[in-house]
This record gives structure tokens, C-alpha cells and sequence, in this order.
């Protein structure tokens, strides 16, 4: 207790008792003095409640003493609150300044993809608003099943391409980044001179393809014709003719490749998807495949599950699965094993195909499915070869919303395992069995 309340409450309490010894009532006089004392204690409190509450009224209430000294406590860390909140205001309005001038379009998402803060460059590019906008989901303002997917996946560290809501010639790459407790940063950033670039890269490639198709298809035509009549050229020419015709072919394959890959990357889906059974595909490609081998006697093997359907295009699958069979037998030493696998679990549908060939090392394996990506180009195979079948694989997988995924060792042989989600998978009524056929090399 303070001294001064100790005097105060002592003197009251003396006071009692000599009143109360004068009238022979002692103990019944200092019981009264007490209940007078707590009787003032509770009005002091409610004084100090009502200073508190009053956030105008700065002088500690009255009287001295205890009262007064957490008055003037509460008093200083009322201040110190005060002055916090004001540094904290201005750090705020600080930041808000900082990321309102971002050229970046900028919105903070809560758990639900619902919009809580968003800056002046979301207004621009996405047509959202704040605070007009705040607690309507992203997803209803910005329309696009794209985007729908995005957020609902939490994809981050990854990024997608979308044309703008508010301007259909501007293209934005967006990104989701974690941020702070159970909130997302939705960026949309202005690529559209990148996308602009790539556009015009793209349709250069593809024109100069097209352009060179025909002349190619000409040229070809006429070496095999001379090649069909080598009792009409001097026999000296025969060699020259014949590799001629060798670089026709693979000028020929490269020019279609070429528009292929510009085919493929000009939409990122497929546009009239249709039921194809793999299985069938796969019988056909490991006919071509035996045929590829040839002398080297490649021993095959075939796992399929017969009625597994998935939905896309058929002739782009097609062209999936033989580059990576082609691909296993030319890296394969003779007499190498090659296995396929098609078949269904939980996460989709899959297909492997592993050989026991030469291998890639690790560093390779995150580039090989860039166009002309080589590993050892001295090895690469002369005949055929254009260095684009993975790059192929990849965006046809990517158009099916499936992933490529390679496991190899060098010297050891590679898995190249192409994942497809279950949602392009065709429904089945129940669960088909696996069938499987083995056979060697034919
Ligand atoms: P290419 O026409 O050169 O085969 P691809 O795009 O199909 O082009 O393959 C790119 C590179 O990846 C190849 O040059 C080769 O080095 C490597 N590669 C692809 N498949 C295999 C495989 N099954 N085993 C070993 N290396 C492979």
C-alpha cells in the first residue's frame, strides 16, 4: 500500500475508535470507519474508470495517492499507444504509397481468393478496385477459367499468361505468392511486348517453314527421280545424289516439326478434344519401332491397359508417344530393352517408356526439352534427328494438362514418364483390368 493511503486509512480508523470508545462502541465504530473507507475506494475507482473512458479529459482524477500515480501511469502509456499507432499509420500509408506507384498490378487475397487490399495498376489491368472491390472474389471479377484453376490450385511459384479483363490486345503474366498469415499476393505484370516478340518469332519460324515446304517437296521429288533412273547419270554421282536426298528427308522432317511446334504453340489446348484409346496407338508405334531397329534387335515389351481412354487429339498424342519410343531405340545399343507401360492409377493416367540405353546426365536432363537441345550432338542421331521431338512432347503434354517427367542415369538407360490428370481421363464403368502382352523383338 502507499504511505499516504497507509496515514489515511490508519487516522480514519483511530478516529472511529476514539469516537466509538467516547460512546462505548469501539469495534462497532471501527467496522463503520472501514465500510467508509471501502465506500470511498469504490468511488475513486469509478472515478479512474470514468478518466479512462474520457479520452479528453487529461488531468489524473482526484485525490492523491495511489489513484493519482495509476493515473498518471495509464496516462503515459496512453500517449505511447497513441504515438505508435500514429508511426504505425504512417508506415502503412507509406507502403500503400509504395506499392499504389508499383507498375505492377498488385492484390492481396485473403484465405477464400477473396480481394482485401488491391493498387491503382489492379484497377488498370484487371479492372479491380479498391475498396469498391474488397471481399468479392477474384475469381468473379476476373473471369477466366484459367485463372479459376490457378487460384484454386494456390499454384505458386509458378506463372500463367492471360489476355488483360479491361484490354484484350495487352497480355499479363500472373503469379501467386504466399503472404503472410493465410493470404495471397495476386501480381499481374504487362508482358505484352514479350508475348508481342515471341508472336512475331513464332509466326517468322512458321512462315519461313511454309515458304521453304514446297521448294523442299520439289527438290526431293526430283533426287529420287534421278535416284530411280541411275543408269541415266554418270555412276560417280550416285554417292553425291544419295546424300543429297539423306538432307531432303531431314530438311523435310525439320519443316514439319517446325510448323508443328508453331501449331502447337499457337493455342494452349487442344481445341476439339476426343476420346483415343492409347492402346491401339502403342501397338502402332512399336510395329514402326520393330521396323526402326531393325538389325539392332531391340527387345520390346508392352504393358497396356486395353480400354484406358483419355480425351485430346489423337494424332497429337500420336506424335507424343513415337518421338519418345523412336528416341529410346536410337539411344539404345543394339539388343537393348525397351519397355512401355500404359496404365491408370489414383493421380491419372501414365505412360513410361524406359530403356537401358546410353543415359543422360543430371545437368542435361532440365534442358533436353528445349528446341535443338542436344546432349553430345556428335551422338545425336544422323538420320531424322532434329533435335525438336522433346520440345514436341512437351507442348502437346502441356495441351492435354500433362506433365513430362525423365529419370535417368548415365550409362544406366531413361524413364520418360508423360502424367495426365485424372480429369482427362474418360470415365470407364468400373475399374477395367490390366492387360498385359509382353513379346521380344520381332
Ligand atoms: P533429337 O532429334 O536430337 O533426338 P530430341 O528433342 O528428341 O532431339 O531429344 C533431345 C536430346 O535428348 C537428344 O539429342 C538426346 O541427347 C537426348 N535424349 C532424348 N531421348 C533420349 C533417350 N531415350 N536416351 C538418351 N538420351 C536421350
Amino acid at each position: 500500500m502507499y504511505p499516504k493511503d497507509i496515514w489515511r486509512l490508519a487516522l480514519l480508523l483511530l478516529f472511529a475508535l476514539a469516537l466509538g470508545a467516547l460512546f462505548q462502541h469501539a469495534a462497532e465504530a471501527v467496522a463503520v470507519g472501514a465500510l467508509l473507507y471501502v465506500g470511498w475506494l469504490q468511488r475513486n475507482l469509478h472515478g479512474l474508470l470514468a478518466w479512462l473512458r474520457d479520452s479528453k479529459h487529461h488531468e489524473p482524477p482526484e485525490p492523491p495517492g495511489v489513484f493519482e500515480e495509476i493515473a498518471v501511469e495509464l496516462d503515459y502509456l496512453r500517449e505511447r499507444h497513441k504515438k505508435r499507432k500514429k508511426k504505425l499509420a504512417n508506415y502503412l500509408k507509406q507502403f500503400q504509397q509504395a506499392t499504389r506507384a508499383l507498375p505492377d498490378a498488385t492484390v492481396v487475397l485473403d484465405e477464400h481468393g477473396a480481394v482485401q487490399w488491391a493498387n491503382a495498376a489492379a484497377a488498370k489491368y484487371l479492372g479491380i478496385r479498391w475498396p469498391e472491390d474488397v471481399d468479392q472474389r477474384i475469381t468473379n471479377l476476373v473471369r477466366l477459367p484459367k485463372v479459376r484453376d490457378f487460384v484454386q490450385e494456390h499454384a505458386d511459384a509458378q506463372t500463367i499468361e492471360i489476355p488483360s479483363p479491361t484490354n484484350p490486345n495487352r497480355f499479363l503474366s500472373i503469379l501467386l505468392a504466399p503472404y503472410g498469415k493465410d493470404q495471397w499476393l495476386f501480381v499481374a505484370r504487362d508482358i505484352t511486348q514479350l508475348h508481342r516478340a515471341n508472336q512475331i518469332r513464332s509466326d517468322f519460324v512458321a512462315n519461313v517453314s511454309h515458304e521453304l515446304r514446297t521448294p523442299t517437296t520439289v527438290f526431293k521429288g526430283y533426287l529420287e527421280s534421278l535416284i530411280d533412273q541411275k543408269h541415266l547419270c554418270p555412276p560417280s554421282w550416285l554417292p553425291a545424289l544419295e546424300q543429297m536426298s539423306a538432307h531432303a528427308d531431314r530438311m523435310q522432317s525439320l519443316i514439319e516439326e517446325l510448323l508443328l511446334l508453331s501449331r502447337l504453340e499457337r493455342e494452349d489446348k487442344v481445341p476439339d478434344p476426343q476420346p483415343v484409346l492409347v492402346s491401339e496407338l502403342l501397338s502402332d508405334i512399336l510395329k514402326q519401332g520393330r521396323v526402326l531397329s531393325g538389325k539392332r534387335d531391340h527387345i520390346f515389351s508392352l504393358e497396356a491397359d486395353p480400354t484406358l481412354r483419355i480425351r485430346g487429339s489423337r494424332g497429337e498424342i500420336y506424335s507424343a508417344i513415337s518421338n519418345l519410343v523412336f528416341n529410346a531405340i536410337y539411344y539404345t545399343p543394339a539388343r537393348g530393352i525397351i519397355q512401355v507401360r500404359w496404365f491408370r492409377d489414383d493421380a491419372g493416367a501414365h505412360l513410361e517408356v524406359q530403356d537401358n540405353g546410353i543415359g543422360i546426365s543430371d545437368e542435361h536432363i532440365e534442358r533436353i526439352t528445349e528446341r535443338f537441345y542436344r546432349v553430345d550432338p556428335s551422338r545425336s542421331r544422323s538420320d531424322g534427328g532434329t533435335g525438336l521431338g522433346l520440345a514436341i512432347v512437351k507442348h502437346v503434354l502441356m495441351r492435354h494438362d500433362a506433365t513430362l517427367n525423365i529419370r535417368s542415369a548415365l550409362g544406366e538407360g531413361s524413364t520418360f514418364r508423360c502424367d495426365f490428370p485424372p480429369e482427362v481421363v474418360v470415365p470407364e464403368e468400373g475399374v477395367p483390368a490390366l492387360a498385359q502382352r509382353r513379346d521380344g523383338a520381332a
